[in-house]
């Protein structure tokens, strides 16, 4: 009897046993730090708090709300040099990228931290009565996130969500769980009630999908690859769950012969390979006007050897490691032996995930290193002959994250970035994302927009209200 009772209490314990993954510095390849995964039954536990905290949550006045996210904002801007440094060791980013990226998460929490008093809904003349929308918090959202950029991603999602009234549950990557863990700490810090905004880390494949199956969970903001996006999607579809998604890209930065050829030669390796080429909106496919190709490519290649590899601590590093072995493997897949390599950058040797800016010319339109988001430091160079080639070749893609157009001919800026299907465009830029723009991808790079003056929509239900006036 009392062996049957002992068994009994165990198994739920044994289902709950705690994993632990160990953060590897990908600069280094030594541990970092092991942190605890939630399992199923956790995930759960942690949706029934969410649940619960927003009931209440939704409640604080508009101004208190705000307030909160601006104190929280505070708090994230006191803490940038931590910030960053986690992010230097757990993912590899070097320091000054680093700081950017914590900043943006203090950014971002300071534009939607005037949302709340901002959420303002709309009379509608109506007979016998009065007809008012409100802006309603959805309830419990759930963000999953990527390794590629742990804190703007995050935030992205978490400061519209939270403004708008909403519970958040964030999923960071299993790879890169440290920044968004400390987040959650300074969200305490600065007074936001317990339990509205929880990080869990875990597997996807745990606590995503848990986030994707519980219906009290009553929407997903995805940001990864297109094949798990469409997972998502379609596990979603069960409950009817909102859904936004920003997944990958193949973007094209076109350059035209009337163009500034040395800035657009200057600028392009930063296009793609910021983030080691970890970007869904980096530029890596190059198509150039045929007459200035030799031009563009002896300009290019000292441009590409000049970028600063090394180790992402020392400040002016450009850019650092890729984010595991098993992704460098992927990456150099795309590069296979007599691969038409056009000219390297430099990597350091020794430890660390490094793998070298590489520029493949002239590549096939069907290989699929043109083909294929490679999320690496790899960029194809493709000549065009003409406007019209160009647009159709920037097209040839199920992608449409960005792009970058360079051109002297305002005419044709504006002609070529209306015929090219992708959200976020630059014309003699390779503008990174302003989070008081909308961002987002056409076709399979993504559904919805993300940040701008709209993304609190992405976040609340319109509810209609008629006030009947008769007796
Ligand atoms: P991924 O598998 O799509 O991962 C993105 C996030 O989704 C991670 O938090 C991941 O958790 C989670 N996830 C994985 N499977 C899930 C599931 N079944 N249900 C719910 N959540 C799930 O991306 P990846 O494997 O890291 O990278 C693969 C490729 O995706 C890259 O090479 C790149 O092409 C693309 N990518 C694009 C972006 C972007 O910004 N658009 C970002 C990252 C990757 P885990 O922690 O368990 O992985
Ligand atoms: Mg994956």
């Amino acid at each position: 009897m009392r062996r049957g009772k002992a068994a009994r209490e165990r198994a739920p314990t044994a289902e709950r046993e705690t994993q632990q993954y160990t953060v590897i510095n990908p600069a280094t390849e030594q541990p970092v730090t092991a942190v605890a995964q939630a399992s199923g039954p956790e995930t759960d536990e942690a949706i029934a708090r969410a649940a619960a905290a927003q009931q209440a949550w939704r409640d604080v006045s508009p101004g208190d709300r705000g307030r909160l996210l601006r104190s929280f904002a505070a708090e994230v801007d006191a803490h940038i040099d931590e910030l960053a440094a986690l992010e230097v060791a757990g993912s590899g980013h070097p320091v000054g990228a680093a700081r950017w990226e914590a900043g943006q998460v203090r950014d971002v929490l300071m534009y939607y931290a005037a949302a709340p008093e901002r959420l303002i809904g709309k009379q509608i003349p109506v007979a016998g009565g009065l007809d008012v929308t409100f802006a309603e918090p959805l309830g419990v959202v759930g963000l999953i996130v990527p390794w590629n950029f742990p804190m703007p991603i995050l935030s992205w999602g978490m400061a519209p969500a939270l403004a708008a009234g909403n519970a958040v549950i964030a999923k960071p990557a299993q790879m890169t769980p440290l920044t968004a863990i400390r987040i959650g700490e300074l969200a305490l810090a600065a007074g936001l009630p317990e339990h509205v905004l929880q990080v869990l880390p875990g597997k996807g494949g745990v606590v995503g999908q848990r986030l994707v199956d519980h219906p009290a969970v009553r929407k997903i903001v995805f940001t990864g690859s297109t094949e798990v996006g469409q997972q998502i999607m379609a596990g979603c579809a069960r409950h009817v769950k909102r859904v936004t998604l920003e997944l990958g890209g193949k973007s094209a930065n076109i350059v035209f012969a009337d163009a500034d050829i040395e800035r657009a030669a200057a600028t392009a390796p930063y296009a793609v390979f910021d983030n080691a080429g970890q970007d869904c909106c980096a530029r890596s496919r190059i198509l150039v006007e045929a007459g200035v190709l030799d031009r563009f490519m002896e300009l290019l290649e000292p441009a590409v050897k000049g970028i600063r590899v090394g180790d992402p601590a020392a400040e002016g590093t450009e850019m650092g490691p890729l984010i595991s072995a098993a992704h460098r493997e992927h990456v150099a897949s795309y590069v296979p032996e007599g691969a038409p390599v056009a000219f390297l950058g430099s990597a350091p040797e020794g430890p660390g995930f490094w793998y070298p800016p590489t520029v493949l010319a002239p590549v096939a339109t069907d290989d699929r290193a043109y083909t294929e988001e490679i999320f690496g430091p790899v960029v194809t160079v493709t000549p065009f002959s003409d406007e019209a080639e160009a647009i159709a070749l920037a097209n040839d893609t199920p992608y449409g994250l960005s792009g970058s157009i360079w051109t002297g001919n305002v005419g044709r800026a504006i002609r070529v970035a209306r015929g090219v299907e992708t959200g976020n465009l630059s014309v003699n830029s390779h503008s990174s994302v302003r989070y008081w723009t909308p961002f987002g991808g056409f076709k399979q790079s993504g559904l919805g927009r993300e940040l701008g003056p709209d993304a609190l929509d992405a976040f609340t239900e319109t509810k209609n209200v008629f006030i009947a006036t008769q007796e």
